[in-house]
């Protein structure tokens, strides 16, 4: 069993600290949370099982027999019927309190709670039951998971983040002297601590083109710890205006697996799985953006972004979407010239942030034309018409530096995330940025109106109970993950 990785919303690390910090005496006050853990190996990364908060529950009062600033006595008896909910919703159990008055780290005690725990819920519920402890002590979290096999062995987590309206990572581990090496001139402008939590991160990169190369060289070398790549399609000769990474020698090779040998040559600590499918097709692609901890979006397809969309409210993950749009004109003189042309950087995450439809990024009827252009590719916009679709999105021929500057400014806003260092006039919206490459503006549409969207505003999608991925019929069922 290795590190696994936890993801609290913004809300649910409020409600925990707020009560484990609310005992008028300083005790010590605990919670359950319980977790949905996704268990998806993949091939090239370090197993790293995630764990997404799905529920808190505070310890009532009455549950608590005896408590003082060093220690929380409760009997078993309330937790049976979360024990029972575990096991008839595939669901993890975890254990959460905190130090008021230290020590800020798990105590011998804590290792007794939580093997009696860990056994009466083993006793109940199988040997295969994993096991969280989360430790809220001087402003941090910490955390560790156990398996009911191997009882004893405390595996202390990766990381554990916190998604409010910007990335909050705790209990990450220093990174190496190597990496601190490469880092330094980041470590310089950002803090140690930065570099590090860059380093723990798993990044999903769904487009691996003209903003997905840019995005994972500058990402690895900025630190990355780990990448997914995804992207299924050939090099062209036709890309090699804007790619980085990829050779000519490249021409006609996948393009996920072409630039991890490229990234896996630069010599970093990086480490990066490539996956040759679509992740709006394909189980495995949408397992391995699942195992991710940040997507930053840089395929140009709407069926891909609508899945992104979908799949950062039931996966708890930051999405940032790249994008390009513009519109080219022909001038007097029979020549085309750029009328506009932009790059847009739209940041959600699942309690912040407008989703991509409410962004206007996607439609329905855009959607619905292009899988139907993929079974007919001879379709004519007639065609779609009579269907009552329209081929969305604006023309945008790509372009070198703008496709890469729209992906360097995507990895600047996961910097932003993780470290805000951004001022934002008040006409700019944090979720939505273009930036014009003709114009030299930078701008953001006006928040939309009340709309009662399903994703970002009705959160029917927000930690999502799955009867098949992403309740997609096609995307097959999920049980291995239990
Ligand atoms: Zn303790
Ligand atoms: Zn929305």
């Amino acid at each position: 069993m290795t590190a696994a990785r936890i993801t609290l919303l913004g809300s649910q690390h409020d409600a925990l600290a707020n009560h484990l910090g609310s005992h008028p005496d300083c005790h010590e006050k605990a919670a359950v949370v319980l977790f949905r853990r996704l268990h998806i190996p993949v091939e090239g990364l370090p197993d790293s099982d995630r764990y997404i908060a799905q529920e808190v529950i505070l310890f009532e009062d009455a549950w608590v027999t005896g408590s003082s600033s060093a220690h929380i006595a409760f009997p078993l008896t309330p937790l049976r019927e979360l024990f029972r909910r575990c096991e008839e919703e595939g669901l993890a159990f975890g254990f959460v309190h905190n130090h008021p008055g230290g020590p800020a780290a798990f105590s011998a005690i804590d290792e007794q709670n939580e093997r009696t725990l860990l056994t009466a819920l083993s006793n109940r519920n199988g040997l295969d039951v994993t096991f969280v402890a989360m430790l809220w002590t001087e402003g941090q979290w910490l955390a560790r998971t156990r398996t009911a096999c191997f009882p004893k062995m405390a595996i202390p987590v990766r990381h554990i983040l916190v998604l409010g309206d910007r990335i909050t990572l705790y209990g990450y581990k220093e990174s190496t002297d190597e990496h601190t090496e490469v880092q330094a001139r980041q470590s310089a402008a950002f803090g140690k601590p930065f570099v590090d939590m860059l380093q723990s991160l798993r990044v999903g990169v769904p487009g691996n083109g003209g903003t997905g190369s840019p995005f994972a060289t500058l990402g690895a070398r900025a630190g990355i710890g780990e990448l997914v790549l995804i992207d299924k399609d050939p090099l062209a000769a036709s890309n090699l205006n804007r790619v980085r990474g990829l050779m000519r020698s490249d021409v006609g090779e996948i393009k996920s697996y072409a630039l991890k040998t490229f990234i896996e040559g630069i010599g970093l600590s990086v480490k990066v799985a490539a996956i040759a499918s679509d992740i709006d097709i394909d189980q495995a692609a949408v397992d391995a953006l699942a195992s991710c901890d940040v997507i930053v979006g840089c395929t140009d397809d709407f069926a891909g972004r609508e899945l992104m969309n979908a799949a950062l409210y039931a996966y708890a993950q930051p999405l940032i979407d790249i994008g390009l749009g513009g519109k080219v004109d022909n001038g007097p003189d029979g020549h085309p010239y750029l009328r506009y042309h932009f790059g847009r950087i739209s940041t959600i995450l699942p309690e912040s942030g407008q989703c991509l439809f409410c962004q206007g990024v996607i439609k329905d009827v855009w959607i619905q034309a292009q899988l139907a252009r993929r079974e007919n590719p001879d379709i004519t916009s007639d065609e779609l018409k009579e269907r009552y679709l329209e081929d969305g999105g604006t023309d945008a021929p790509g372009v070198g530096p703008f496709t890469s500057a729209a992906a360097d400014f995507a990895l600047a806003t996961l910097f932003d995330l993780i470290k805000p260092f951004r001022r934002f006039p008040p006409e700019l919206r944090r979720d939505m940025l273009f930036v014009d490459f003709v114009k030299m503006e930078i701008n953001s549409h006006k928040t939309a109106g009340n709309y009662d969207c399903p994703y970002c505003r009705a959160h029917e999608f927000l930690l999502l109970k799955e009867s098949c991925r992403l309740n997609r019929p096609f995307l097959g069922k999920r049980d291995e993950f239990y």
